[in-house]
């Protein structure tokens, strides 16, 4: 029985594992990933940075328009999920992808 069981045992920490995929850098999304930079060719982890962006100034003028004046339309600028991730390589510090919610 045991001869049986082993090779399940051994395949359950790889099944378990998450699988580590090189993510193209035109679709990084909002976490560090496993990527080939394409200014010095080496697969790194992206370090990440976010920034205002966009999308906090778009929703701030639809607070404005809805008519929240009295300081509601600077909650956007709290939003994390609406910053601009900035994917910069670890190895040359290139810009390699900004993810953007909008
Ligand atoms: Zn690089």
């Amino acid at each position: 029985m045991l001869p049986f069981f082993q090779p399940n045992q051994d395949d359950a920490p790889a099944a378990q594992r998450p699988p580590e995929r090189i993510v193209p850098s035109e679709i990084l999304g909002r976490k560090p990933e496993l990527t080939q930079c394409p200014f010095c060719e080496e697969v790194v982890v992206t370090e990440i940075h976010s920034q205002r962006g966009g999308a906090m100034w778009i929703t701030c003028f639809l607070c404005l328009i809805m008519g929240c004046v009295a300081g509601c339309c600077l909650i956007p600028f709290c939003m994390k999920r609406l910053r601009n991730i900035q994917h910069v390589c670890p190895e040359c510090h290139a810009n390699i992808h900004t993810h953007k919610p909008l």
